[in-house]
């Protein structure tokens, strides 16, 4: 693989679709923001580069399975499990262990043994609430949650992911206000919600 990608954000940006705005988007989390990032549809050579760079991040040994907070972080959770299986000294490999959502709130379609080790990952984070939410079910069910990892942390406070216990592989600083202290809900901009489709 030859690729001159070494930060996924500056390319999230030029393929355009992927950062959307400026406008007056809903996220996930209930706050409001001008910008939302899609992580939906990225191609091939960038799941390389986010592959490679979580390879070289997480020693392996220390990881049994992979969760992807659902919908987001599921299709990572696909390619990332592999890749570090093939890097591990683990006997058993990493394996994904899927994760569904139905309404507002998370299960386990298979519960896995107790005491794994997991890495749970989640495409972008913004507060965090539904990372933290993955990790509270998965712990409830007896796994130790190794590592909370998101792809792009947005939180624009630099401290918040440390603060949060979560690790991201870069930071993409965008605003967020609360419905209450928005200056687009002031000026009459319609809200779009894209988790609403
Ligand atoms: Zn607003």
């Amino acid at each position: 693989m030859t690729t001159s990608i070494e930060r996924i954000t500056p390319w999230l940006e030029r393929a355009g679709k992927h950062i959307m705005g400026p406008g007056h988007y809903k996220l996930a989390s209930g706050q409001h923001s001008q910008y939302i990032i899609d992580m939906k549809g990225i191609p091939p050579y960038v799941e390389d580069v986010i592959r490679e760079m979580i390879v070289q991040t997480y020693n392996a040994r220390t990881v049994d399975i992979v969760v992807g907070v659902p919908n987001g972080g599921t299709s990572f959770a696909e390619f990332i499990a592999p890749a570090l299986s093939m890097n591990t000294q683990n006997p058993d490999g990493v394996r994904q262990v899927r994760m569904e959502k139905r309404g507002r709130s998370f299960f386990l379609p298979i519960v896995p043994k107790a005491g794994l080790r997991a890495l749970v990952v989640d495409d972008v984070g913004t507060t965090y609430g539904s990372i933290l939410e993955a990790c509270k079910v998965l712990e409830e069910a007896g796994v130790e949650v190794a590592h909370r990892f998101v792809i792009i942390n947005r939180n624009p406070n630099p401290r918040a992911a440390e603060a949060a216990g979560i690790e991201f592989l870069e930071h993409y600083p965008i605003p967020t206000y609360a419905s209450a202290s928005c200056r687009m809900c002031k000026r009459g901009i319609p809200l779009v919600d894209p988790n609403a489709a």
